[in-house]
C-alpha cells in the first residue's frame, strides 16, 4: 500500500462501525426500527421520526447516479494526479444518498440514473473507501 496523500475520513463514535465494515467489503447503512426508513450518514437519532431505535443493515451496494460533476481542478494537493475525476452523489437502492466517486468508467458515458455498484478501495491500513462503478 503506497503513501496516501488525500484527506481521510474522521472516524468517530457514530461512524466507526461503518468504516470497520468497509474494511470487510460490506457497505452498511442504518435503518430505523420504528419507521423502517434507511438512514445515511450515520447518526444516533432517526431524522424522519426522531426515534433512537436505529440498527445497522447491509446495503445491496447497488444504486444509481443521482448527480455528478467532473473536477478538472484538484480539490487539494493530494488530488493533483487524479484530474479530471468524478464526484458523484449515489442514490442507493435503499433510498439514501452517498457522496463518492465513480471508477472504471468512460467519462463520456456518464449520465444521471446510470446503474452503479459499490467497489471497495483499501487506501490505508485503517480506511477502505466505498467507490462506485457502472453495472455492466
Ligand atoms: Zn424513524
Amino acid at each position: 500500500m503506497q503513501h496516501y496523500e488525500k484527506p481521510l475520513p474522521l472516524i468517530d463514535h457514530d461512524t466507526r462501525y461503518f468504516w470497520k465494515q468497509c474494511k470487510q467489503n460490506k457497505l452498511m447503512v442504518q435503518q430505523c426500527k420504528d419507521c423502517k426508513r434507511h438512514i445515511f450518514y450515520p447518526r444516533n437519532i432517526c431524522p424522519h421520526c426522531m426515534s433512537d431505535e436505529i440498527e445497522w443493515v447491509e446495503s445491496s451496494g447497488k444504486g444509481k447516479i443521482y448527480s455528478y460533476t467532473v473536477a478538472h481542478r484538484a480539490g487539494g494537493p493530494g488530488f493533483q494526479d487524479n484530474v479530471p475525476y468524478i464526484i458523484a452523489l449515489i442514490e442507493l437502492d435503499e433510498g439514501v444518498r452517498m457522496m463518492s466517486t465513480i471508477v472504471n468508467c468512460d467519462r463520456s458515458k456518464l449520465v444521471c440514473d446510470m446503474p452503479v455498484e459499490v467497489v471497495f478501495d483499501p487506501v490505508t491500513e485503517d480506511v477502505t473507501l466505498p467507490k462506485f462503478q457502472p453495472v455492466v
